[in-house]
């Protein structure tokens, strides 16, 4: 008879959903680092790109330390997100106005990153999972670097160039 889902298979179906996040992540960033225009958005993007495919790595070793398949379940948030990525690629922005509309669509899918492990990580904890805990929060600490990294380039001077733009 199967019992209902325990609070290991619902860490698993999380871990799932991120996986899968992080890859559809790795299709959007070579996007996301074309249409900047700024070189420092560029760079910054094209560093993430390599740093998210180093956490589907670290994805893949926490899914051999729980003994189960490496295996995505779409997410549907990040497909939500990484659309209103493209929709603003198309919207004809300035091109400045563009890179500010760019780190926010990044902004959104870091912050939601951030509130997948954070929680991973603590379920990890909880269980008793101290290795998984240790590799989640690694990537949870990218995540967070990543966010700050964008908050630096908006506040510094894209959001200024942008609003000077014609
Ligand atoms: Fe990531
Ligand atoms: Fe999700
Ligand atoms: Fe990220």
């Amino acid at each position: 008879m199967a019992g209902k889902k325990s609070m290991r298979d619902l860490l698993i179906e999380e871990l799932r959903d991120v996986y899968n996040a992080e890859k559809q992540l790795t299709r959007a960033l070579p996007k996301m680092a074309r249409a900047a225009h700024s070189e420092d958005l560029k760079t910054a993007f094209k560093e993430h790109l390599e740093e998210t495919q180093g956490q589907i790595e670290r994805l893949e070793q926490v899914f051999e330390k729980l003994d189960v398949r490496a295996r995505g379940k779409l997410c549907h948030a990040m497909e939500g997100l990484v659309e209103e990525a493209k929709d603003m690629m198309e919207e004809g922005l300035e091109p400045d106005v563009l890179d500010a509309a760019l780190i926010a669509a990044a902004q959104k899918v870091e912050h939601y990153e951030i509130a997948s492990y954070g929680t991973l990580q603590a379920y990890a904890q909880a269980l008793g999972e101290k290795e998984v805990a240790k590799l989640l929060e690694e990537t949870l600490k990218e995540e967070k670097a990543t966010d700050e990294r964008l908050n630096k380039l908006a506040c510094g001077d894209i959001n200024k160039k942008a609003v000077k733009a014609a």
